[in-house]
C-alpha cells in the first residue's frame, strides 16, 4: 500500500502530454496550446481613427477648418491634411497624412464646407498610433493557454489560421459486474443499475477529455479481455470501475498484470483503496473501484490530474485550502480519508467546512452539495470540532451567511 501523494507522483511521472496537432484556430477552444503564437505585423497596422469626426493639425491656429474630403473606414483616400483643413474621418478609418489629430463630431459645427471646432484640440488624440495593441513581432500568445474565447479573437486578428495544439485526451470508459444493468432496464432480484460509466464520463467531460462508451462487462475473463483491448485500440487512456478488489471475480488486475505493467494496485486511501494503475503498450489504464463514490472520489484524486496533463495542462491541482471543521468528524487512521464537504467563507477570511452527512462508498449523495474533499491524513484520528484540516477545493465556494442546498 503507497501513500496517495506517492500514487499521483507515479502516474504524473508515467503520463505526459499528448502529441500536438495542427487545428483550424476557430477549432482551439479549451485547448492548450502547444506553441508560442507572434504577431506578424503591428495591430493596428495604420494610425486609425477612435471616433466619427474631424482629421485635423492640433495646434493650427484657424478658427473654421475647410473640409477638403471624406476618409471612411475600408480604404485609403488620396487626402492630405493641411493648415486651415481638416477631413471628415470613421472610426477605424485610416488618418490622413498631415493631421496628427481627431476631433469627435459632437465638438464641431459644420456649414457650406467648413467646420468650427469647439474644443481644445491635443496632439494625438483619438488616434489609435500603429502598434498600440499589438507590436510587430510581439509574443501574443504563449506556449501553455488554455484557448479561450479572447484567443481565439486575437489568432483571427493575427491571420493565424491554423495552430498547433495539444488534442483532448479520448478516453475509453467501461464498468464491469455481473450485477449491473442499464440505466433504462428494470434490475431483476440482485441485480443494480450502471452508475459508474456514466457518472466516469461525464467527470472525463468535464474536465475536458472525450468519453468513449465502452460499455458494461459481465465478471467474465474472456469478455474483460475483449474489451480492455477494443478500449486500448480507440482512445488515449482507459477507465475501468469495479473488477479490482480482493473477490474471486475481481478479474480486472491480474489481466493488466499479464497484459502490461502494474504501476500500483492499492494506495493508502478512504476511499479507493484497490484503484490500479497500469500501462499497457504505453496507454495509461485507471482501475477504479466499484463503489460509486470510491470511483468518483478515485477519478478526482488521480485521473483529473492526469488527464489534464496528458491535454497539455501545467497547473494540474485544484487550489487547497485549510478550512475549520464546524463538528466532530471521526476517522480512522491508516488511510488518508476524502470526505465529501462544503466550504464556506466568511468576510474575515476565514473557511469553514461541514461535511455532507454519511461518508458511505456508496452514498452518491454524499458528493451532492460538495464543493470540497476534506484531506484527513492516515496518520491522525478523530478531529474535533474547530480543527483546521486541508481540504481540496472542488467547486465554487460559497459565503457563509448564504443559504445553500443540502
Ligand atoms: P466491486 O469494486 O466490483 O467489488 O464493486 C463494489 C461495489 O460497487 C458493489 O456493491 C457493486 O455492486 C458496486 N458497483 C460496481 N460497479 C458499479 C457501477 N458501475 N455502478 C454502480 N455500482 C457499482
Ligand atoms: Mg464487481
Amino acid at each position: 500500500m503507497i501513500p496517495v501523494e506517492e500514487a499521483i507522483d507515479i502516474i504524473l511521472q508515467v503520463v505526459q502530454p499528448l502529441q500536438p496537432v495542427r487545428v483550424p484556430f476557430h477549432d482551439a477552444l479549451g485547448l492548450v496550446l502547444a506553441e508560442d503564437v507572434h504577431a506578424a505585423e503591428p495591430m493596428p497596422p495604420f494610425r486609425a481613427a477612435s471616433v466619427d469626426g474631424y482629421a485635423v493639425i492640433s495646434n493650427d491656429p484657424a478658427p473654421v477648418r475647410r473640409v477638403v474630403g471624406d476618409q471612411s473606414a475600408g480604404y485609403i483616400d488620396d487626402l492630405q491634411v493641411t493648415t486651415g483643413t481638416a477631413v471628415r474621418v470613421t472610426t477605424g478609418a485610416p488618418v490622413p497624412p498631415g493631421a496628427d489629430a481627431m476631433v469627435m463630431v459632437e465638438f464641431t459645427e459644420e456649414q457650406d464646407g467648413r467646420v468650427a471646432i469647439n474644443t481644445t484640440v491635443d496632439p494625438g488624440s483619438n488616434v489609435r498610433p500603429v502598434g498600440q495593441d499589438l507590436t510587430e513581432g510581439q509574443l501574443v500568445l504563449a506556449q501553455g493557454t488554455l484557448m479561450g474565447p479572447p484567443y481565439v479573437g486575437l489568432l483571427a486578428m493575427i491571420g493565424k489560421t491554423e495552430v498547433l495544439v495539444h488534442p483532448k485526451p479520448t478516453v475509453g470508459v467501461m464498468s464491469t459486474g455481473d450485477e449491473l444493468v442499464e440505466p433504462g432496464d428494470l434490475p431483476k432480484p440482485g441485480q443494480i443499475r450502471d452508475a459508474n460509466r456514466f457518472s466516469l464520463m461525464s467527470a472525463v467531460r468535464e474536465v475536458g477529455g472525450i468519453p468513449i462508451d465502452l460499455g458494461k462487462v459481465t465478471d467474465e475473463a474472456g469478455k474483460l479481455k475483449e474489451t480492455i483491448e477494443r478500449g486500448l485500440s480507440s482512445a488515449n487512456a482507459l477507465l475501468t470501475s469495479g473488477g479490482v478488489s480482493m473477490g474471486q471475480l475481481d478479474l480486472v488486475k491480474p489481466y493488466l498484470a499479464e497484459r502490461g505493467q502494474v504501476h500500483f494496485g492499492r494506495v493508502r486511501a478512504k476511499p479507493g483503496k484497490p484503484v490500479t494503475f497500469a500501462t499497457i503498450d504505453g496507454t495509461p489504464v485507471f482501475a477504479m473501484p466499484g463503489f460509486p463514490v470510491s470511483a468518483l472520489v478515485s477519478f478526482e484524486v488521480y485521473v483529473r490530474p492526469a488527464l489534464l496533463k496528458m491535454a497539455g495542462h501545467t497547473r494540474l491541482n485544484r487550489p487547497r485550502r485549510r478550512v475549520t471543521l464546524s463538528h466532530d468528524v471521526s476517522h480512522t487512521t491508516g488511510r488518508t480519508e476524502f470526505q465529501r464537504a462544503i466550504v464556506t467563507h466568511g468576510t474575515d477570511g476565514e473557511y469553514t467546512a461541514i461535511t455532507t452527512g454519511f461518508q458511505g462508498s456508496g452514498r452518491l449523495l454524499s458528493m451532492h452539495g460538495a464543493n470540497a474533499l476534506l484531506v484527513l491524513p492516515y496518520q491522525q484520528g478523530d478531529f474535533p470540532a474547530g480543527t483546521e484540516v486541508e481540504a481540496i477545493i472542488t467547486g465554487p465556494l460559497q459565503e457563509t451567511d448564504r443559504e445553500f442546498d443540502r
